[in-house]
């Protein structure tokens, strides 16, 4: 029997998600159906569309831009929340669990696999993160619990970042705030062994402020599908470099197989996706 997966946003038309987890399905012989569903900005919209897909039937939603908070809200009200979820203050994944929507997060560990596959280490690693929004609150906790030395949160607007690490300490035991520094991002200097980009910054004009003396031996953007000058910086004084597109592969590798059970083989996968 097909079985119904959405992702569910607001722009939609553009998501790759629905290629990425019919290759994934190909890969593992079930039969799904999986399609874009592009919902009005405002809450009861959102409910209403989770709600009508679950009646009906829906084996799995991801959940986009701009829904991920109200996503959270939802299933936090049931009590129906992953502990990635619940830190993060985002889901990016529902499913039927118990009687109610139960919201995941697969980002920041679906960013995690994507290093470890690269063969970068991340036991005791000395790490950056630039950006203080969802995409860099929902790797923290998956990047400690990963083994890293320790983490400096840089950003544009300082008390963002100060404000994101009082709440995840507070969401989180395993998260110390005296052990997270922050700075601005034009502050960030010195060595660590990766950098993290997750600013939107990659989809403007503008170019991050990077201290001549900020070094790495590996960077990472979030961002894909364009010329990153965040990456251009790093490669050009010897780092290893990756943009974002793994990210979104793992992520959407761990929804999948959240919702039917079966592993998937990333690497077949991602030479069965054409380049998006
Ligand atoms: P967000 O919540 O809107 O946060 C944006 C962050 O970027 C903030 O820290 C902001 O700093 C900073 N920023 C924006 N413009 C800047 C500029 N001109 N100079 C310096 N900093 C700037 O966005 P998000 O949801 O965290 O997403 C961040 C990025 O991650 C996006 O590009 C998104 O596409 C990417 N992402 C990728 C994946 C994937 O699967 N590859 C998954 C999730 C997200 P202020 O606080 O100072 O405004």
């Amino acid at each position: 029997m097909t079985q119904n997966f959405i992702v569910i946003g607001n722009p939609i038309s553009h998501s790759k998600s629905p290629q990425i987890h019919q290759t994934f399905a190909a890969q593992s012989e079930i039969d799904i159906l999986y399609q874009r569903q592009y919902c009005p900005d405002n809450e009861a919209s959102f409910i209403a569309v989770v709600e009508a897909f679950f009646n009906g039937g829906g084996g799995g939603a991801n959940v986009t831009v701009p829904f991920k908070q109200i996503a959270f809200t939802h299933c936090q009200e049931q009590g129906n929340l992953s502990e990635h979820a619940r830190v993060a203050g985002a889901v990016n994944t529902l499913l039927i669990r118990g009687d109610a929507v139960y919201g995941d997060n697969t980002d920041g560990q679906g960013l995690v696999n994507h290093i470890i596959s690269l063969g970068w280490p991340l036991k005791k690693a000395r790490v950056a993160i630039i950006g203080a929004g969802g995409a860099a609150r929902g790797v923290v906790l998956p990047l400690i619990q990963a083994g890293i030395a320790s983490l400096t949160i840089a950003n544009r607007t300082l008390s963002k970042a100060q404000t994101l690490v009082t709440e995840l300490s507070a969401a989180s035991q395993t998260i110390e705030k005296q052990a997270i520094e922050t700075c601005t991002t034009a502050e960030l200097t010195g060595e660590f062994d990766l950098i993290i980009n997750a600013t939107s910054i990659g989809l403007t004009e503008h170019t991050l402020p990077i201290a001549d003396s900020l070094n790495t031996h590996y960077a990472y953007d979030m961002m894909y599908g364009r010329a990153l000058p965040f990456l251009a910086h790093f490669a050009q004084r010897g780092a290893q470099v990756s943009d974002g597109y793994g990210m979104l592969i793992n992520q959407a590798a761990l929804s999948f197989e959240c919702w039917t059970g079966k592993a998937v083989d990333i690497a077949a996968a991602t030479k069965d996706l054409p380049s998006l």
